[in-house]
């Protein structure tokens, strides 16, 4: 089935009230039923993510995959006309400041999923003079391509380089098109949504889902039962650059 632009604004929209609603998705690759929150509680979805867990399968790419056929990434091998929403980099660039000569020498030869943070103090929503992005009341930062002048002041502001351009059309390049989803065009910008179409209807985001060793959490981080709150309690975990005033909603258990 394809959808429209408009039906999928729609589905976007309702993905706000189930989140009020209170609907949540707390669990690792599934879904709890409403009332996991206490009612009526406010909504930050945030990620956690299990180093221990994810260095122990590197060569795994579930994640990338399962985000790939879900928003119709294009793979195209020109790195400098890449489209990434959640890809893998070696410890040592996804935190360059968070390390000494000897923890560098016990990390930085693995590698580890980033994606955009959903930030809760968003540099890229307050450059946007077309407000093609924005941060919707459950801490999802959106895009509208429709929106999308393509100045790409978004991109220059994100300091973890979380957003992609379409240098060229990336339609030829999407090995098989998701009818749910929208493609893009040459000249927008594009990043993770958090899988906000998937969240509408009560599921975890695809990346989530498909982690064959669990890695990925995704949950309320204003829900101090939820269970991205309970790891962060339990273990020790960095997100990126906090010191930028961002404040990442996505975290990495060490
Ligand atoms: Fe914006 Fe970058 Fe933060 Fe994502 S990571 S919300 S693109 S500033």
């Amino acid at each position: 089935m394809k959808i429209t632009r408009k039906q999928f604004l729609q589905i976007a929209g309702a993905s706000a009230v189930a989140a009020g609603a209170g609907k949540l998705v707390t669990a690792v690759g599934q879904t709890e039923p409403s009332g996991t929150a206490s009612s009526g509680a406010k909504t930050r979805w945030g990620m956690v993510i299990d180093f221990q867990k994810c260095r122990k399968d590197e060569g795994c790419s579930d994640c990338l995959n399962a985000c790939r056929l879900a928003h119709n990434i294009p793979q195209i091998p020109d790195r400098a006309h890449e489209v990434k929403w959640i890809w893998k980099e070696p410890y040592d660039r996804v935190f360059p400041f968070e390390q000494t000569d000897y923890t560098r020498q016990a990390f930085d030869s693995h590698i580890l999923p980033i994606l955009c943070n959903h930030c809760g103090t968003p540099a890229c929503v307050k450059v946007c003079p077309t407000q093609a992005t924005w941060k919707r009341e459950d801490g999802v930062v959106m895009m509208d391509w429709h929106r999308c002048i393509g100045c790409r002041y978004c991109m220059a502001a994100c300091p973890y380089g979380s957003r992609s351009f379409n240098w060229i059309d990336p339609r030829p390049y999407i090995s098989h098109i998701n009818p749910d989803f929208p493609t893009r065009e040459k000249g927008v910008v594009e990043k993770c949504n958090f899988c906000e179409e998937r969240l509408a209807v009560g599921k975890p985001p695809a990346c989530v889902e498909a982690c064959p060793n669990k890695a990925l959490l995704f949950g309320n981080l204003e829900d101090e039962n939820s269970n991205v709150r309970q790891a962060l309690r339990a273990r020790m975990c960095v997100c990126r650059q906090p010191e930028l005033g961002t404040s990442p909603s996505v975290f990495y258990l060490m």
